[in-house]
C-alpha cells in the first residue's frame, strides 16, 4: 500500500493499522509492516499503543517458516463504535459500527431540512444511537456525519447544500456542543472515499476516483495514495462539469452540467416528460421499459452513458486513475448504460490510461452512513483537524 506525501503521522498509523485488521483479520507485525509498506520499528510502536488501549490483542503465537513463531494480533471487535450519519433531503440513514465495522444497529428516518426545527431533530436522532450505545454499555469514539454539499474539512462547517438548503451551517461545532462527543462532519462523497481508501477493495490503490452518480453527481479523488480535496475543500463537483450548451437549467443556476442531463432526477424527468414511464414511475420501471427494448426508453439511457461515458472519459485522461468505482442509484439501470459508456471510453481513452477498470456496485441504502462511521474509526485520514 502506498500513502501519499505528509498523509503519514502517528495517527495515520494507528489508522491503517486498525483499517487493515478490519479488512484482513489476525495478522503479525512483520505482515502488518509489509502490507503497509511501514517500518517493523514504526509498527511495534504503533501496536504497543493499541494492545495497552484495548483495540488489539495478540493471538496465540504459530509457528512461523522462518523460524521465530509468528504472534498474529487482532481487533478486539467490541472495544470501540461510531455512530455513522447520513442526512438527505428526504432521510436520516443511521448506523452503528464495532471497531471491525460490523454493523451492530441502523435506523431510518423521513426527515424536512427545511422545517424550522430540523437540526434539533437531527440532533435528538443522533443522541438516540448514543444512548442506545450507553445503554448497551458499548464505547463510543464518536460519531460522523454525511451531508451532501461542501464541508470545510478543518472545521466540519457546512458551507453550502443546495440539496439541504443549508449555507454557511457550523454542522460540527454545533453537534459536539449539543451531544458532548466527537464529531466529524463530511461530504458524503469524500466520506465514502475515505472509508473505501481505507476499508474497501479499494485500499491497496493508491490512485482511484469514486463517482457517484443519483439525484446529485460527485467523484471523489485519491491520487498519490491521499484523498484530494481541493483548496477550498471544494473538489470533486464532477455533476457541473459543463457538457451541453444551453441545456437544461441546473440546480446550481447554471445550464448545461452533466447532473442536468444524466442524475437520476434528470432522467426520471425526461422519461416521464417524454411519456416513457408514468407520472408516479420509478428507476425500476425505466429500467424495465428499456429491458423490453421500448426505443424511447433505451435511446434515453444510450443517451445518458454516452453523457456520462464522454464526462468520465475527460476525467481519467486528467488524472490516470488505476480504477474508477460507481456507486449510485444509478447503478439500477447499468446494463442499458454500460455499452454505451464503454463504448465512448474506447473511443476518447488516451492509450495509456485504456486500461483503466471500471467498476460498478449495487447500489446499498446505508453505504454513505457506514462510510461515516468508518471516518470516525479512521478519523486522522479523512478529517485530520476537526477538533473534538
Ligand atoms: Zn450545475
Amino acid at each position: 500500500m502506498r500513502w501519499g506525501a505528509g498523509s503519514v503521522s502517528g495517527d495515520m498509523t494507528r489508522t491503517a493499522v486498525l483499517a487493515l485488521l478490519a479488512r484482513r483479520g489476525p495478522l503479525s507485525r512483520a505482515q502488518i509492516a509489509d502490507a503497509l509498506e511501514m517500518s517493523p520499528a514504526t509498527i511495534t510502536q504503533s501496536t504497543k499503543h493499541l494492545l495497552a488501549e484495548g483495540l488489539l490483542v495478540q493471538e496465540a503465537p504459530r509457528p512461523s517458516p522462518a523460524g521465530r513463531p509468528s504472534i498474529p494480533l487482532s481487533l478486539v471487535a467490541g472495544s470501540a463504535h461510531a455512530v455513522g450519519v447520513q442526512v438527505a433531503h428526504e432521510h436520516v440513514t443511521g448506523v452503528i459500527s464495532r471497531l471491525d465495522t460490523e454493523v451492530v444497529h441502523s435506523f431510518r428516518q423521513d426527515f424536512d431540512p427545511a422545517a424550522p426545527q430540523a437540526l434539533a431533530t437531527l440532533t435528538a436522532l443522533i443522541r438516540a444511537e448514543i444512548d442506545e450505545l450507553e445503554r448497551r454499555g458499548l464505547p463510543l469514539s464518536g460519531v460522523g456525519v454525511a451531508v451532501p454539499g461542501i464541508v470545510d474539512p478543518e472545521t466540519g462547517t457546512l458551507r453550502m447544500s443546495v440539496r439541504l438548503g443549508w449555507t454557511g451551517l457550523p454542522l460540527a461545532a454545533h453537534l459536539r456542543a449539543a451531544l458532548g462527543v466527537p464529531v466529524f462532519v463530511d461530504n458524503d462523497i469524500s466520506a465514502v472515499t475515505a472509508a473505501e481508501r481505507l476499508y474497501g477493495p479499494g485500499a491497496d490503490e493508491a490512485d482511484f476516483l469514486l463517482a457517484a452518480v443519483g439525484q446529485g453527481i460527485g467523484l471523489g479523488m485519491v491520487l498519490d495514495g491521499a484523498p484530494y480535496r481541493g483548496a477550498a475543500g471544494a473538489a470533486g463537483e464532477f455533476g457541473h462539469m459543463p457538457v451541453q450548451t444551453d441545456g437544461p437549467l441546473c440546480v446550481c443556476g447554471n445550464r448545461g452540467c452533466l447532473e442536468s442531463l444524466v442524475s437520476t432526477e434528470a432522467l426520471l424527468h425526461n422519461a416521464r416528460t417524454a411519456g416513457v414511464i408514468g407520472d408516479d414511475a420509478d428507476l425500476d420501471d425505466l429500467a424495465a421499459a428499456a429491458r423490453t427494448g421500448r426505443r424511447a426508453a433505451v435511446d434515453l439511457l444510450e443517451t445518458a452513458g454516452t453523457l456520462l461515458g464522454r464526462a468520465l472519459a475527460g476525467v481519467i485522461n486528467l488524472l490516470g486513475p488505476r480504477s474508477v468505482i460507481v456507486i449510485g442509484e444509478i447503478t439500477a439501470l447499468w446494463d442499458q448504460l454500460d455499452a454505451p459508456l464503454r463504448r465512448v471510453l474506447l473511443e476518447h481513452l488516451l492509450p495509456a490510461v485504456r486500461e483503466t477498470r471500471i467498476d460498478v456496485r449495487p447500489w446499498d441504502d446505508e453505504l454513505i452512513a457506514v462510510s461515516a462511521a468508518r471516518v470516525v474509526l479512521g478519523a486522522p485520514l479523512a478529517a485530520p483537524r476537526q477538533k473534538s
